[in-house]
């Protein structure tokens, strides 16, 4: 069975929000671990966690996803800039941690003049501080569109970031659809060229999540926009392939398409469910 959920708030509580994504049809989710804008987070609930992991056990959903906030730049040239990123990441990891989320989202960050193998080195460096026997998260690289300076707009630079990881076990990567696509890798015309570059240049047994998003702009274009499914340059025919395909199908899949109401992604879920072969 497909694993398909949405991005949703915590706002009232880790529980009410397993709660909400089932009733919207989902079996797995994501949530930011902080407000996605700034740095407060709140003060974690032992027995809010606890009884959300209940929930999920009990109900079967596939592992869900914390992302990180994505003003973080991990490989900022700013020594200040940098030390936040570091600093909100790691105590994430131990949110994660105590909260027995597996995976751990995050963007790896603009170089902004440095350079791409400057910010490689940079972000590979905060891994290799950060990924301590004291959490069990694993961090997922989010593969980006390479709009700006953003790293991870190709296979290549997430691969030399992972490979940079001394903790083999405890990254991988998170593909987004929207973004890959933006990137300029062809999803809707050969999926199977992309994904045999994938496995070829980082592996697939590395891909643990997909972000599930049709895209605003044609391929290529660099431009970081997200459309709902089906409404996009993606389009439906491709996303049926995308979600029946062998190397993906029982990965978990979140959409972060634009929506005002909840109940657009009960409908959204519906119909990503509907094309499931
Ligand atoms: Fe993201
Ligand atoms: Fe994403
Ligand atoms: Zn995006």
């Amino acid at each position: 069975m497909l694993h398909i959920g949405c991005h949703l708030s915590p706002s009232d509580g880790l529980l009410s929000m397993a709660k909400t994504a089932s009733e919207l049809g989902a079996d797995t989710f994501q949530f930011f671990s902080r407000n996605p804008r700034g740095s407060k987070a709140k003060a974690l609930d032992p027995s809010d966690a606890a009884a959300m992991q209940a929930y999920l056990a009990e109900h079967r959903f596939a592992p869900v996803l914390v992302h990180a906030p994505y003003t973080l730049n991990p490989c900022a040239g700013k020594a200040e800039t940098a030390e936040f990123a570091e600093l909100v990441m790691r105590d994430d990891l131990m949110r994660c941690t105590a909260m027995r989320t597996p995976f751990y989202n995050f963007h790896p960050g603009s170089h902004v003049g440095q350079g791409e193998r400057v910010g490689i080195e940079k972000t590979a460096a905060l891994l290799n501080r950060i990924l301590t026997d004291e959490t069990d998260t694993t961090v997922l690289i989010e593969t980006m569109s390479g709009q700006g300076s953003e790293i991870g707009g190709t296979f290549e630079g997430v691969q030399a970031i992972i490979e940079r990881v001394e903790r083999q076990d405890r990254v991988g990567v998170c593909l987004d659809t929207c973004h890959v696509f933006q990137a300029g890798y062809d999803i809707v015309n050969d999926l199977d060229g992309v994904l045999n570059a994938f496995d070829r240049i980082i592996g697939l047994q590395k891909l643990r999540f997909i972000h599930l998003n049709d895209a605003k702009f044609a391929c290529g274009m660099h431009k970081d926009r997200h459309e709902a499914i089906g409404l996009g340059q993606i389009g439906t025919d491709a996303f049926s392939r995308i979600v029946n395909h062998p190397a993906l199908k029982d990965l978990p899949f979140c959409l972060e398409t634009p929506h005002d109401q909840l109940q657009e992604y009960a409908q959204e879920i519906a119909l990503v469910r509907g094309l499931t072969k």
